[in-house]
C-alpha cells in the first residue's frame, strides 16, 4: 500500500507549527508547535491524537534541531519523520508571486523563485525557505510540496489585481495585489458550497477570514475575483494589530511632518495599529468584555472594525452581482457572535440577516446562522488550513492533480 501520511509545516523565523495527517481517512495524528528557535530557551508543545499534551523546553538553536525534536516526539508514537508511511511534506509558503498558481513540487528552480520573491515578503519567505531546506536535508528522498498563500488569488482579473499607479513603475517592482490567506479562502469557499449542498462552480461566496490577521474575498463559481489584502497583508480590513486600508499620504505625512523613518511607519501600521492601536487590545474577547463594562475606546474600536467589514461586504456584493452565501471563519469569525451580528445588521435589503438563536450556537462544524427563508445564506465555516495544505500536497504527489511547477 502506498504511504498516506502528510506532514504539514508552517515555518516562521523563530517557530515551526506542524501537523501530521493521514490522508487515507483524513485523521489528524499529531499537532504541535516549536517556539523560540534560536532564543535562550526553546519550547516544544506536542499533542498526539487521543493523547496528552507533551511540553518540552530546552536548547533549540536552529530549524534543524527544531525538526529533529519534532521527529523525536513523533517517533515516541511510532510516527517519526523516517517512517515509510510518510508520503510527503507540505510546506506553507506565504508568497508565490504571480507564477505559482497551484501547489508545486519543490526543486531547485522553485527554491530560487521563492527566494526571488523575498523583496515582496521579507518576513515570511526567508523563514519558509529555511523550513523547506531543513526538511529536505532530513528526508531528501521525499516529495516536498509548496502550498502558497497567494495561489488561490491568482485568478483575480487585472482590474482587481492592479493598483492605479504608473504601470512601468509597478511592473519594475512587481507591485500588484497578490492577496493572502488563500488556502483558507479556498477551503472555506468550498466547504460553504458543500454546506449549501451545491457544487463550488454553482455558488458565489463572500468569505470573511477574521483572525488576528483578517481578509475578505469574493469567490465566483469557485474562483477568487477579488480579495482585500494586497501587495502585503497590510491592506484591507481592520486587523488585530494592522491598520488595513488608509490614505497612502498618511505615510508621507508621518515621515515628513512626524519625522518617522520608513521602518518606524512600517512598525506603526503593522504592529501598533488596528484594534490594538485603537484601544490597546487585539483580542476580541477582551474588547467585548470592556464594551460590556461601558468602555468607550473599546466600543469605538469595535465600531471601526465593523464599519470596515461592512464596507467590504457591500463592495464584494457589488463585485459578484449575485451572492449565495457570506461565510465567517477564523478566530473572530468562528467565535464572536456579536461581530457576525453587527456585520450584517441593516443589510436586510441585500437579503442578509442572522438568526439570533442560530448565531448564538457554538460549535466546530460548518453551520448556517441565517433565517430559514433568507435570500443569502450566512454561515460559520471553521477554517482548516493544515488540512487544505495536506489535501493539496497529497493530491499532487498521488498524481490526481496537475503540478504548478515552473515551466
Ligand atoms: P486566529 O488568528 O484565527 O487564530 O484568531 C485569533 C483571534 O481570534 C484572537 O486574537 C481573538 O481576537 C479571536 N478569538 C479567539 N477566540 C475567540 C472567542 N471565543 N471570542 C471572540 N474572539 C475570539
Amino acid at each position: 500500500m502506498s504511504p498516506t501520511r502528510v506532514l504539514v509545516l508552517n515555518s516562521g523565523s523563530s517557530s515551526v507549527k506542524y501537523q501530521l495527517l493521514d490522508m487515507g481517512d483524513g485523521s489528524r495524528l499529531a499537532v504541535g508547535l516549536v517556539e523560540r528557535i534560536g532564543e535562550e530557551s526553546g519550547r516544544l508543545k506536542h499533542t498526539p491524537a487521543g493523547g496528552d499534551v507533551r511540553e518540552w523546553t530546552g536548547d533549540i538553536p536552529d530549524h534543524e534541531s527544531a525538526l529533529k525534536a519534532v521527529s523525536a516526539e513523533l517517533a515516541k508514537d511510532g510516527l517519526g519523520l523516517d517512517s515509510p508511511e510518510l508520503a510527503a511534506i507540505g510546506h506553507r509558503v506565504v508568497h508565490g508571486g504571480r507564477r505559482f498558481t497551484a501547489p508545486t513540487v519543490i526543486d531547485d528552480a522553485v527554491l530560487a523563485e521563492i527566494e526571488r520573491l523575498i523583496p515582496v515578503a521579507p518576513l515570511h519567505n526567508p523563514a519558509n525557505l529555511t523550513g523547506i531546506r531543513t526538511a529536505q536535508a532530513l528526508r531528501p528522498d521525499l516529495p516536498q510540496v509548496a502550498v502558497f498563500d497567494t495561489a488561490f488569488h491568482t485568478t483575480m482579473p487585472e482590474s482587481a489585481a492592479r493598483y492605479a499607479i504608473d504601470v512601468e513603475t509597478a511592473d519594475a517592482h512587481r507591485i500588484r495585489r497578490y492577496g493572502f490567506h488563500g488556502t483558507s479562502h479556498a477551503y472555506v469557499s468550498r466547504e460553504t458550497a458543500k454546506l449549501l449542498g451545491r457544487a463550488p462552480e454553482e455558488v458565489n461566496v463572500i468569505v470573511l477570514h477574521l483572525g488576528n490577521g483578517a481578509s475578505a474575498s469574493a469567490v465566483r463559481a469557485g474562483e477568487c475575483v477579488d480579495t482585500s489584502m494586497g501587495l502585503t497583508p497590510l491592506e484591507g480590513l481592520v486587523m488585530g494589530t494592522r491598520s488595513g486600508d488608509l490614505d497612502p499620504a498618511v505615510i508621507f505625512h508621518l515621515m515628513r511632518v512626524g519625522g518617522m523613518s520608513a521602518d518606524e511607519t512600517d512598525t506603526l501600521l503593522n504592529k501598533r495599529s488596528g484594534l490594538v492601536g485603537l484601544c490597546g487590545d487585539n483580542d476580541m474577547r477582551e474588547i467585548r468584555r470592556r464594551i460590556d463594562e461601558g468602555d468607550e475606546r473599546a466600543r469605538l474600536a469595535f465600531d471601526i472594525y465593523i464599519h470596515r467589514l461592512k464596507k467590504y461586504i457591500g463592495a464584494y456584493y457589488a463585485v459578484l452581482g449575485r451572492v449565495d452565501a457570506v461565510a465567517f471563519t477564523a478566530g473572530v469569525g468562528e467565535n464572536a457572535a456579536p461581530v457576525r451580528e453587527a456585520a450584517v445588521a441593516g443589510l436586510a435589503e441585500l437579503g442578509l440577516a442572522v438568526d439570533g438563536d442560530l448565531n448564538a450556537v457554538r460549535g466546530d462544524e460548518p453551520r448556517l446562522i441565517s433565517p430559514a427563508d433568507a435570500r443569502v445564506a450566512v454561515a460559520v465555516v471553521p477554517t482548516d488550513e493544515e488540512m487544505e495544505i495536506a489535501t493539496q500536497t497529497y493530491a499532487l504527489v498521488m498524481g490526481t492533480k496537475g503540478s504548478g511547477n515552473l515551466t
